[in-house]
């Protein structure tokens, strides 16, 4: 698996790393916990670059909100008291939801995130929180959000760089949290994944919608259409029929080995269904 590779560096500081990745001119790769990159048959990497002795496995309160360093694993998430009590605890909800035990002591979310499958569990979750990342290259630091991240192609998210941050937002008031995911079975990936979040404003109307999806399009994404339509609305049963099947219009599955195209469509709806009406629910609306 491993046998081209030359070296295995383990810097201690994340100012090491990147000028170790920029030496390496493309032949560096980063490893976290290993459980994406080890099935990867990348022959062209020559050396590996540890994360782990960076200091990036912190989960810090902000009073914005919350940061996590990229390297935290998904056991760290999972039992994080900070992490369980932000936005209803979908985030962790979905950490827990990564495989066996044993894959989620490893596992890191900068891995999940900076690896670019569109079915990522902790993506969906922080795409619904509105969440942050931080990019740091050998020139530059960077922040962006998690959208603008996957908006990008997938060669040109992290750069040669590392990613060292994730920032979520604090979020004010009445709202309601959901995430949901569909898998073969219970430690498997999703067939799709789904998160939202609603807020409710004063008069009892939709203040903000957010919903994210996974596994059905090239990369993690927000049904903007389907927020839209909910935004500004009194929320109801027959309006959350209606942004499910808006979902449904705007998610661009593909066909592979765990599910038909035209079975992730179907599937989206039902989550977004699902995943509105818990929200819903938490934030104390009459359906
Ligand atoms: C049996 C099994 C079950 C799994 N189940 C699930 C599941 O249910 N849900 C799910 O979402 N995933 C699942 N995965 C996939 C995987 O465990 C996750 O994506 C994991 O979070 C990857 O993190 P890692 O630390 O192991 O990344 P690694 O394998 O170390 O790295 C993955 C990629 O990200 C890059 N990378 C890692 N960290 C950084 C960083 N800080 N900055 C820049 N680049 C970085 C690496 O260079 C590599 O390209 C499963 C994997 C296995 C083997």
């Amino acid at each position: 698996m491993f046998d081209h590779i030359q070296a295995f560096y383990q810097p201690t500081s994340v100012r090491e790393a990147v000028r170790l990745l920029h030496d390496g001119k493309g032949r560096g790769r980063v490893v976290a916990g290993g459980t994406d990159l080890t099935l990867l048959r990348d022959r062209s990497i020559r050396f590996l670059v540890g994360v782990t002795h960076l200091g990036l496995d912190y989960i810090r309160r902000d009073p914005n909100g919350c940061d996590i360093g990229a390297a935290c694993t998904m056991a760290a998430l999972e039992h994080s008291p900070v992490v369980r009590g932000i936005a209803g605890g979908i985030l962790a909800r979905a950490a827990a939801t990564c495989g066996s035990i044993q894959i989620r002591n490893v596992a890191t979310v900068g891995g999940n995130l900076a690896n670019g499958s569109p079915a990522a569990d902790t993506a969906t979750p922080l795409l619904a929180m509105d969440a942050a990342v931080v990019l740091q290259t050998d020139k530059s630091r960077r922040r962006m959000t998690l959208r603008e991240f996957f908006a990008l192609p997938q060669r040109r998210r992290i750069n040669g760089g590392l990613l060292v941050q994730i920032f979520v937002p604090k979020c004010k008031g009445r709202a309601g949290w959901s995430f949901q995911k569909f898998g073969r079975t219970e430690t498997d990936i999703a067939i799709v994944n789904a998160a939202a979040g609603l807020g409710i404003a004063k008069d009892g109307t939709c203040a903000w919608a957010r919903i994210a999806l996974g596994a059905v399009a090239p990369a993690p994404m927000r049904a903007e259409k389907a927020e839209a339509l909910l935004a500004g609305q009194t929320i109801t049963a027959d309006l959350i029929e209606r942004a499910a099947e808006s979902v449904a219009r705007e998610v661009q599955p593909i066909t592979d080995q765990r599910a038909p195209a035209e079975y992730r469509r179907e599937l989206s709806q039902v989550l977004a269904r699902r995943a509105l009406r818990e929200c819903a629910q938490q934030a104390g609306c009459a359906l």
